[in-house]
């Protein structure tokens, strides 16, 4: 048997309004906050209304009745399957609901509005119909897929155009899940970068979040991974900057140019050149780096901390041992990159 249903859909908020049968009539009565994607607060079924009250995530926990008795209950997994249910009321907004994700009951997958998700398969079953072309070229198409960069519980795609984080919205509050998504947006910048550290025969840099205990970075070079660390501290809501993460960034992607470039081996002149070359972009004007040092002391400043760390940190004591800040200051004219190459965007790779 078929059954025919009707959709009254918002375009503005991208939400449902009502529902219709196949005469016209109306079935379902959604109360929504006007807001994008809707936020579903209620729901009026034939003369019976129900109250939504949903998670940290978005996910329907309980129904209420217009008398405040509990009705209904879900628990859902992270990807979406039903674990457990209590109740018989007929309510499409479960998982995901507040933001308009709609259970089909007859299929078993949920619409998102552009595309379709199957929680058995914890994938979307169609291609990204936005980007994908941008997928399939960075992540050889695997991403096309793919739910929300496969963190379903740090965060929603409730427009399914982009199943990685560029629409995919971060739920605060899960720092390391939170830190990843951050880095993830932060990334998306560096995509000029890595075509051009990868056409000049260098492998480009891989990440990981962690915690960074200290080392006062936003990013720090993990020597054990040898992966680009983006410190879970820098992504926390109130220090997150991302214009100053994507500064670090760029350091650190001239330091993994530079390994390269030097035969993976640093020297007391390749390393602290190199951290001319980085520090030149975190020391720009507006940065907490820069503060109220002049372009060039901003750098000479923490190009010698860093030398010195890793002066420090070597078994064999190098040649620069004590000279540190000298070294710097004989560098600094050959290895320094100009403050208005670096706002006019330039990618620092010689040849
Ligand atoms: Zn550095």
């Amino acid at each position: 048997m078929t059954k025919t249903t009707n959709y009254v859909w918002d375009s503005v908020n991208d939400s449902v309004l009502s529902e219709l049968d196949g005469t016209n009539t109306v079935t379902a009565t959604y109360t929504n906050e006007p807001q994008q994607y809707g936020s579903v607060i209620s729901q009026r079924r034939g003369t019976t209304s129900h109250t939504l009250h949903a998670d940290a995530l978005g996910t329907t926990r309980l129904l209420t009745t217009s008398a405040q008795a509990s009705s209904d209950t879900y628990l859902y997994d992270a990807w979406g399957n039903l674990i457990t249910s209590t109740g018989t009321t007929v309510n499409p907004f479960r998982w995901v609901g507040r933001y308009g994700y709609y259970q089909d009951s007859s299929t078993g997958l949920v619409y998102v509005r552009a595309r379709m998700y199957q929680p058995t398969a914890a994938m979307w079953l169609s291609i990204d119909p936005i980007l994908w072309i941008l997928f399939i070229t960075r992540l050889n198409g695997v991403g096309t897929y793919v739910y929300c960069n496969d963190r379903p519980v740090a965060s929603i795609d409730p427009t399914a155009w982009l199943s990685s984080s560029l629409t995919a919205i971060v739920v605060p509050g899960i720092d390391s899940e939170t830190c990843e998504e951050a880095w993830k947006q932060v990334q998306e910048e560096m995509a000029k970068w890595e075509v051009i550290i990868r056409k000049k025969g260098c492998g480009a840099p891989e990440f990981e979040c962690g915690d960074c205990k200290g080392k006062g970075g936003s990013v720090v070079y993990n020597q054990n991974t040898k992966k680009i660390r983006v410190c879970i501290d820098s992504c926390n809501k109130a220090k997150y900057n991302k214009e100053e993460l994507v500064l670090a960034l760029k350091h650190e992607y001239v330091h993994a140019f530079d390994h390269c470039k030097n035969d993976k081996r640093w020297e007391c002149d390749t390393l602290g050149c190199s951290e001319i070359r980085g520090y030149s972009f975190n020391c720009v004007v507006g940065t907490r780096w820069r503060g109220k040092m002049s372009y060039e002391d901003c750098i000479k400043k923490y190009a010698t901390q860093s030398l010195e760390l890793w002066v420090k940190s070597e078994k064999t004591p190098p040649p620069c041992k004590g000279k540190e800040a000298a070294t710097i200051d004989r560098l600094m004219e050959k290895c320094m990159v100009k403050e208005g190459d670096i706002n006019a965007g330039v990618v620092p790779f010689p040849i």
